[in-house]
């Protein structure tokens, strides 16, 4: 049976060509660390990490693509971002739309364990899982030190007002932090609109990469206030027993994973040539024709209203079944590979009075002929009789 792959919002799959070629090509032909020699096959190395730095800062609006470090993943992006800004005693104001990426290194920092913990607060999202930046407004305290929010949710594909919630952070003297995993490369994204501080995402969703990359921007002059997560061996200053100030060096300790540097590049070229705002709008009408499919069958229930604007996510549940009985099923009945549970999420399921569900991901490679697989296997699976 053909695979009808539907979990973009987990990652991207299959990448363009030209991701597995440049990986490929890195592999065999290079091989060499990155910013470790001065022989030609470092040098390529040098040049693919350096390629990549320019495409995400092109991609982003990034006039200086010093201002962008790679990380393991979205996970690490955020952990150094939350890790390396905050210190005992202050408080953080986020919202329940946070994955777990925010919600535990949030947990952890403020565990009684500490000496100094940090304290925060998780502003609560109405029905249609949008948070009032009015309450974030609220929750500010002397204290804050950051605001940290999801630009779109890896549930409900609601994008939250996060120019509106930094003017309101900024306003306070607090730094803001988005989570951008979910419409880096998805929906086009200038971080200097935005206004953050810092915006963390991986590689290897809407960037088109492959696993093991994520990436941090942060604003000019932040990295003064972000402590880095690790240590060690950088390009530069190797004689020096500190890490050096200078970026992106000083968060990029450690030999870099090149091979997926390259595949990243090949994918945000990608993305660059085609445009992000094509595959948007691509995504866009798949997810209004999913969701008009979905809501004709009795029994479909969405735990939110899609968008058309949902950056692809699409989540409900079918009555009678758990959502995971329903994914499996799903696969069985005609390939369809999707993500059921809680998605990393638990608090905005709870927000949403959802104890789990099906989530259906659409990507740049989804095609209408899939939809319309998608239709007659839920349909057909929302008419039998559950036992
Ligand atoms: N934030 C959100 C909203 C996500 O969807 C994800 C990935 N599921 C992450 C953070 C973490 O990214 P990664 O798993 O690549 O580290």
């Amino acid at each position: 049976m053909k695979r009808i792959y539907l979990d973009h919002a987990a990652t991207s799959w299959p990448k363009p060509e030209a991701v597995y070629a440049a990986i490929d090509t890195y592999q065999r032909e290079i091989g060499a660390s990155a910013g470790r020699g001065s022989y030609a096959s470092a040098r390529r190395a040098d040049a693919v990490v350096s390629g990549a730095r320019r495409a995400i800062a092109e991609l982003i609006g990034e006039a200086d693509p010093r201002r962008v470090v790679f990380t393991s993943s979205g996970t690490d992006s955020l952990s150094t971002a939350i890790f390396g800004v905050l210190r005992g005693g202050e408080h953080v104001v986020s919202t329940v739309c946070e994955h777990n990426a925010v919600l535990r290194p949030l947990a952890e920092l403020a565990s009684s364990v500490r000496a100094h913990p940090i304290r925060y607060d998780l502003v609560d999202c109405d029905a249609a899982a949008r948070v009032d930046p009015e309450v974030i407004r609220q929750s500010l305290r002397t204290e804050t030190r950051l605001v940290i929010v999801n630009h779109v949710s890896n549930v409900t594909g609601v994008a939250q007002e996060v120019r509106r919630i930094r003017e309101i952070a900024h306003e306070h003297g607090a730094l803001v932090l988005v989570d951008a995993a979910q419409s880096l490369g998805k929906m086009p994204v200038d971080v200097r609109e935005l206004g953050a501080d810092l915006v963390a995402a991986p590689g290897h969703k809407g960037l088109l990469g492959p696993h093991g990359v994520g990436v941090l921007w942060l604003r000019e002059g932040v990295e003064s206030e972000v402590r880095p997560l690790r240590y060690g061996g950088v390009a530069i200053d190797g004689a020096a027993t500190e890490l050096p100030t200078a970026m992106p060096h000083r968060y990029e300790s450690g030999t870099q994973n090149v091979a997926a540097l390259a595949g990243l590049e090949a994918g945000v070229s990608h993305l660059l040539s085609v445009g992000v705002a094509a595959i948007s709008e691509h995504v866009s009408e798949l997810t209004a024709q999913l969701t008009s499919a979905l809501r004709s069958i009795a029994g479909v229930c969405f735990i939110v209203e899609p968008a058309p604007s949902s950056a692809g996510v699409v989540s409900f549940n079918i009555d009678g079944y758990d959502p995971h009985e329903a994914a499996a099923l799903l696969e069985q009945l005609a390939g369809i590979e999707c993500r059921a549970g809680l998605h990393c999420a638990p608090k905005l399921h709870t927000a949403l009075g959802s104890s789990g569900a099906v989530r259906l991901s659409i990507g740049a490679t989804t095609t209408l002929a899939e939809i319309d697989a998608v239709h007659e296997a839920v349909s057909q699976l929302a008419s039998t009789p559950v036992a």
